[in-house]
């Protein structure tokens, strides 16, 4: 038999091909060295500089738009992309909603429902890390419920003028192009619009405590003119963001493990050296509980992110399994972390330790790309054939 092995405990390891473990070396390399000595200061300084520069090494290591093929993408498996996210988040959310906002949200649907113009204009640029994306939806006063949105674009002559206000937007004062949602009188329709279009405007929004080292901000659309060919010419109705948010949640089922599995590993190393009563806490059986129940579910998570991402792979992948995956993965996850702070007593709660900064980031992550209560309704629905959301 082989040694257990306390990182990989079931083995999942064995599902992996050379190529997946090349890939996840290169993203966790590159996290160690670009991201873990900086993170706790920008996480404090609530800023996260250098932001383009990391975009433009994100997409030389591959890692923008990493599933999609042609146009400068790395043509990856879906379950090559989710260990990327996973060693992503492993370092922080932030970085993770950064690559998955760009990859999964704007340049997917750039690449999924945009003309053949568009892909060319824009995805290779996206794919570099030259260009960045943000993807609007979300609305001060419409979240969870986005067919009720406001934002409204009419056609004015062969034109498009685009007004309303998007909210809680990952990359919107950096981005270079934004995907934004909004009412026609034929439905919802996707328009990308470049940032520089007078009429638009980006404010970043300040004092979150959740996330501190990401761009999130507000986007303002002021009578945006926009050409007939801005439109995504292949969907129309919220099916079309709503594939986006299903393959950026994929992500998110594997990034939510990088977060707490970081958080076990630093609670299993302070419970091996940090001694009371004479001997290391991780000596008590009350603490092996709690490192035994957090194994269990950490690897679990991944195991289920590796199903899901084999289904992916194989064009069977069901949006009810995301929400499956979603649902289960970003609540134990931040149990995990949870737990772990209280392993870590009153350092848990210090930047010192990456655990408190991967819980308070974890509280976004189970808000968006879907409510908790969202993704229970999503299954109680396929489950029983009765819908509940209204
Ligand atoms: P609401 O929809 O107002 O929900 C509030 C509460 O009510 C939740 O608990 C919800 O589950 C519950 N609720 C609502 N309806 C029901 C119901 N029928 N039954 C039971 N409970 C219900 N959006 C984007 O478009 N693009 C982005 O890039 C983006 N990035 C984000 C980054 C961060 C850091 C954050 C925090 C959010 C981001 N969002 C983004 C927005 C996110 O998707 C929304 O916050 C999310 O969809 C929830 O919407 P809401 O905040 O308006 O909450």
């Amino acid at each position: 038999l082989p040694p257990f092995d306390p990182t990989d405990p079931l083995g999942i390891d064995d599902l992996l091909d050379p190529e997946d473990l090349a890939i996840r070396e290169t993203v966790r390399s590159w996290a160690a060295d670009r991201v873990l000595p900086h993170i706790a200061d920008w996480y404090e300084k609530g800023d996260l500089p250098g932001i383009r520069d990391l975009a433009r090494e994100l997409g030389s290591i591959g890692a923008l738009g990493m599933s999609l093929e042609g146009y400068g993408c790395a043509g990856a498996s879906s379950v090559q992309y989710g260990l990327a996210c996973l060693e992503l988040e492993a370092a922080d959310s932030g970085i993770r909603s950064l690559v998955s906002v760009q990859g999964s949200l704007a340049m997917y649907a750039i690449h999924r429902f945009g003309s053949e113009e568009q892909k060319q204009r824009w995805l290779p640029g996206m794919a570099a890390g030259e260009i960045i994306g943000c993807f609007g939806l979300t609305e001060p006063d419409h979240g969870s419920d986005p067919a009720s949105m406001r934002t409204f674009a009419k056609k004015d002559g062969t034109d498009w003028v685009l007004t309303g206000r998007k909210m809680w937007i990952t990359n919107g004062s950096v981005a270079g192009v934004a995907v934004v949602w909004a009412h026609t009188d034929d439905g919802i329709r996707g328009f990308v619009v470049p940032t520089e279009t007078p009429g638009f405007s980006a404010p970043e929004i300040k004092h979150k405590w959740s996330l501190r080292a990401s761009v999130t901000s507000e986007l303002v659309m002021d009578e945006v003119r926009l050409p007939a060919d801005a439109v995504l010419p292949e969907v129309t109705g919220l099916k079309g963001p709503l594939s986006c948010l299903s393959h950026a949640r994929y992500g998110i089922v594997w990034g939510a493990m990088g977060a707490a599995r970081s958080s076990f590993e630093t609670a299993v190393e302070y419970s091996k050296t940090r001694e009371q009563f004479g001997r290391p806490i991780g000596g008590f059986q009350l603490t092996q509980a709690k490192l035994a129940d957090m194994a269990v579910e950490l690897h679990k998570g991944i195991l289920l992110a590796h199903h899901l991402g084999r289904r992916l792979d194989a064009g069977r992948l069901r949006p009810e399994q995301v929400s499956f995956g979603k649902l289960n993965n970003v609540r134990e996850a931040i149990e995990i972390c949870r737990t772990s702070r209280t392993i870590l007593g009153a350092n848990g709660i210090s930047l010192e330790y990456p655990v408190m900064r991967h819980a308070t980031n974890l509280e976004s992550v189970l808000t968006y790309e879907g409510t908790v209560e969202m993704h229970q309704l999503v299954l109680g629905k396929a489950l029983t054939g009765l819908d509940a959301f209204r």
